[in-house]
């Protein structure tokens, strides 16, 4: 049988940067962004809904990329996305 999602993320592990590599730069698009795809495409659930603004926990990041794919917003500066500096983030032992 095949492991679950979170037994095979937990396999994971992280040299986290000290400095977040996702950055939201205009909340105010994310306030009316209605359906928040960003909530529910990351299987790490890196990002939050905060009463009135999105929260990132940046060192839980994948990098998948999902959010950057899923946020309609994204090309009118939502949000920023870089790799973590210096090949720090996440680290996958199962390839
Ligand atoms: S980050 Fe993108 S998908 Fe998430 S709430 Fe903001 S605009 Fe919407």
């Amino acid at each position: 049988m095949p492991e679950s999602v979170e037994t095979l993320l937990a396999h994971d592990k992280w040299d986290w940067d000290t400095q977040s590599h996702i950055k939201i730069v205009d909340q105010e698009l994310c306030r009316k962004c209605e359906s928040k795809p960003c909530l529910i495409v990351c299987p790490a659930r890196v990002y939050t809904w905060e009463k009135d603004h999105i929260a990132v926990n940046y060192q839980a990041c994948l990098e998948l990329r999902a959010c950057y794919v899923a946020c309609h917003e994204f090309g009118n500066g939502a949000i920023q996305w870089n790799y973590p500096r210096g090949g720090k983030g996440v680290i996958f032992k199962l390839g």
